[in-house]
């Protein structure tokens, strides 16, 4: 039996995973993907996933890692940012960051009953205002 070994703890999200910590983990799941169940093998491109993506608040370290085709693998990360952007999305709304493109639209009010038209040609003329009437 191996010695027991410390998890690896990645000092911050920036750091690669070591070779050998690939290894640990492609060891510990006996090579199979996490995501796909299948066995990956030898030569097939495979990933050290974050099984919570670090994006969603996972941590990176060696229990937050699994190994995943890499096929498997891009589609789930495309699916982390997606989430994440929806997460974001209705926090924003709920906290008030966001706010609505549109107000919401009322029924408005009723319609007035239309006045009858006018034949302006049957009325009087209109008398002429003081100033125009000096002119003359
Ligand atoms: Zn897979």
């Amino acid at each position: 039996m191996s010695r027991p070994v410390p998890e690896w703890i990645g000092k911050h999200h920036g750091v690669n995973i070591p070779p050998r910590v690939r290894q640990r983990v492609y060891d510990r799941d006996n090579g199979v993907c996490h995501l796909c169940k299948m066995a990956i093998k030898s030569g097939e491109t495979w990933h050290a996933d974050h099984v919570i993506a670090l994006i969603n608040g996972g941590e990176h370290r060696e229990t937050n890692l699994a190994p995943a085709h890499g096929h498997c693998h891009v589609g789930k990360s495309a699916r982390d940012v997606k989430e994440k952007a929806k997460v974001a999305k209705i926090r924003g709304k709920h906290i008030g960051s966001i706010r609505p493109k549109q107000s919401i639209k009322s029924a408005g009010f009723p319609a007035s009953p239309k006045s009858p038209r006018i034949d302006k040609a049957a009325l009087p003329p209109l008398p002429l205002p003081p100033l125009m009437r000096l002119a003359r």
